[in-house]
């Protein structure tokens, strides 16, 4: 099992158990047991949660908001900074009511709060038990009812930051603060002109599409200064992009925001926070380097860079510490869910088989055959471009008609032992990684109950990586490759990169399954992001949801569950009306009766049918 690295990028969280079962830990209990992910699987199961489900697991969310409240802590007492941590979670990186009610409940000894890019998601924050000095920060592009709903909520003791991104919500917000008779609190974001790397790096820099510039800035003030409305000016806010893959891009960033800072207490601005966004990444691959899916820090080391920055660039300008927020999203929220599917069925391409030589067999399937006499180390290459050469042969003299269909088949499948004998020596004697690059189109695909368009978006849109794995049989070598596809109809569909323990491959190594035996794979670290991001390619709806909360004698609770969409409720979100599909299929069964090509008994039948998949599953039961 050490092929899958699990021990890297599972964290503690996730481990192989004697069993060979993958097991997830609760990070923070001192109990030694782990808990065997497919026999929750089993057991959701037996309660009538089938799979593809999402498992969410609490005692990982809760580890995810102590984690980045307790390392600032942590980071501000050691530095001795003389300002309190005060962090929010951005709704947009899961919004889901569930999720958003248990951040902000294992939030509250931390006075966490909540960022909101969107009306929507201000109307979220608003319907939350805050605790008294959490923040609401308001991002994004914003209107006066935006405005208007933030400035009036001060009234009920929110503390409801506008975050000022331009010049037009500049005047907005002078405008609504006339009308009510509240002071607002407001936020500027500034354009960092830093740019970092990754996948998010159009969010920072000159071109990003948000904040203001320094001469905006500058306009800003002046103003909010004539307004009479700088005394409310209270937090300057900048974010990099999500998932900063060094640290001492963080660094820069931190540092260039405080110039802005100690420059606009200098002009008589009143801040007293310092907001500098998401980004805090996570080690999908757990490789700690500053790759796209990986980041060169820990939490811990984050929360120093910029307490340490910050403090230094404070004291340099002999003014205040301020409270320092950040709105780390992706760190607080991904490890907490894990996507269970099964496999379904397999394409194989490594068999164990050949015919045996006919005596009417063309020449070049003979030739072919003859290959395997030389399937020796230090000819692999060789025995792989001869086969190639005649495959290509066979399937140009089918194509011509010289050759029939029985003959090309007989080709094929001396041709897939062959690349299956050569791939096995060549992973044994460690053949060149140019030559098992080539092999790797002859791994299997495993056909899965998951779509990835709404389940994994990320790894189809940006080629996301996650950790994925087998969830059983761990303690047997893995001796097959596969590819995964999902059940859309689509051949963007596919997983072909995975997360091994020394690189990342195109291949996944995987069991023989057995007939009859129940394969699960278990994508992990999907909760940021990937819920709301999913779409309904083909009508596959969301899965079922399940959190589990583990328990200190290694047992696990059930304790919410939320059921996948039926295919009632996909068709409605594409306008049908279920109730009007039913009548539509009626009235053919009743037009089919009165032509008497069905009796009655079958038509209650068929409409049975039809019923019982408009309330059923959008997937594979
Ligand atoms: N804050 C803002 C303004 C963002 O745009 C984002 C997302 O990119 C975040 C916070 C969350 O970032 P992350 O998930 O990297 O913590």
């Amino acid at each position: 099992h050490r092929v899958y690295g699990v021990e890297r990028w599972g964290k503690g969280l996730v481990e192989v158990l004697e069993t060979g079962d993958i097991g997830i830990r609760n990070p923070l209990s001192e109990s030694t047991h782990a808990v065997s992910l497919p026999k929750v699987v089993e057991a959701l199961g037996a309660r009538g949660v089938q799979t593809p489900v999402l498992l969410r697991v609490a005692s990982f969310l809760e580890h995810g908001v102590r984690r980045v409240n307790e390392s600032f802590g942590d980071a501000i007492a050691e530095a001795g900074y003389r300002g309190a941590y005060r962090g929010v979670f951005p709704i947009k990186v899961n919004q889901q009511a569930q999720i958003v009610r248990r951040i902000v409940e294992y939030g509250q000894p931390f006075g966490f709060g909540l960022e909101a890019g969107s009306k929507p998601e201000l109307v979220i924050a608003l319907s939350q038990p805050l605790p008294h000095d959490a923040l609401i920060v308001c991002n994004g592009t914003k209107d006066e009812e935006f405005v208007r709903l933030a400035i009036l909520s001060r009234k009920l003791g929110f503390n409801t930051v506008i975050v000022l991104e331009s010049l037009n919500e500049v005047e907005i917000a002078i405008r609504v603060a006339g009308e009510l008779d509240v002071d607002p609190l407001l936020g500027v974001r500034v354009k960092l002109t830093n740019q970092i790397g990754g996948a998010w790096a159009a969010s920072s820099g000159d071109r990003s599409a948000f904040g203001l510039n320094s001469e905006q800035l500058v306009t800003s003030v002046d103003r909010l200064k004539e307004a009479g409305l700088l005394h409310c000016l209270k937090l300057q806010h900048s974010h990099l992009g999500s998932q900063i893959p060094d640290v001492n891009d963080v660094r820069r960033a931190a540092t260039e925001a405080c110039r802005y800072f100690t420059e606009l207490l200098a002009e008589g601005v009143p801040l007293t926070h310092l907001d500098l966004g998401g980004g805090l990444g996570v080690d999908y691959t757990g490789e700690m380097k500053a790759t796209e899916s990986s980041v060169n820090y820990s939490v811990k080391e984050y929360c120093a860079s910029i307490v340490e920055t910050v403090r230094y660039a404070m004291d340099e300008a002999g003014v205040e510490h301020p409270t320092l927020v950040t709105e780390s999203g992706r760190a607080v929220v991904a490890m907490s869910s894990v996507l269970v599917f099964d496999v379904l069925e397999a394409t194989l391409f490594d068999v164990e088989t050949a015919p045996a030589p006919e005596p009417d067999d063309h020449h070049l399937v003979a030739d072919l055959a003859g290959i395997g006499d030389y399937v020796v180390e230090g000819r692999l290459q060789e025995c792989v471009n001869d086969a190639s050469y005649y495959r290509n042969e066979l399937r140009a003299l089918f194509r011509r008609g010289t050759i029939g269909l029985r003959q090309v088949a007989r080709g094929e499948r001396i041709y897939l032992r062959l690349m299956s004998r050569i791939r096995r020596l060549a992973e044994e004697t460690g053949g060149s990684p140019d030559l098992v690059a080539q092999l790797e189109s002859t791994a299997d695909i495993l056909h899965c109950n998951f779509s990835l368009f709404q389940s994994l978006p990320d790894v189809w849109a940006i080629d996301q990586l996650h950790p994925l794995v087998p969830l059983q049989r761990l303690n047997e070598v893995p001796d097959r490759r596969a590819i995964l596809s999902d059940i859309t109809c689509d051949s963007d569909g596919k997983i072909d990169r995975f997360i091994l323990a020394d690189r990342v491959s195109a291949t996944l190594p995987v069991h023989d399954i057995r007939p009859d035996e129940r394969y699960l794979f278990g994508t992990f670290f999907v909760g940021a992001y990937q819920e709301t991001l999913g779409d309904l390619h083909n009508l596959f709806g969301d899965t079922n949801v399940a959190t589990i909360e583990l328990r200190e004698n290694g047992e696990f609770d059930l304790i919410e569950e939320v059921e996948g969409d039926t295919i009632g409720e996909v068709l409605s979100y594409v306008e049908y009306n279920p109730r009007d599909c039913m009548d539509g299929f009626r009235r053919a069964v009743d037009r089919a009766i009165s032509n008497r090509k069905l009796d009655a008994s079958e038509g209650r039948q068929l409409i049975e049918a039809y019923r019982s998949s408009i309330n059923g599953y959008t997937y594979y039961e």
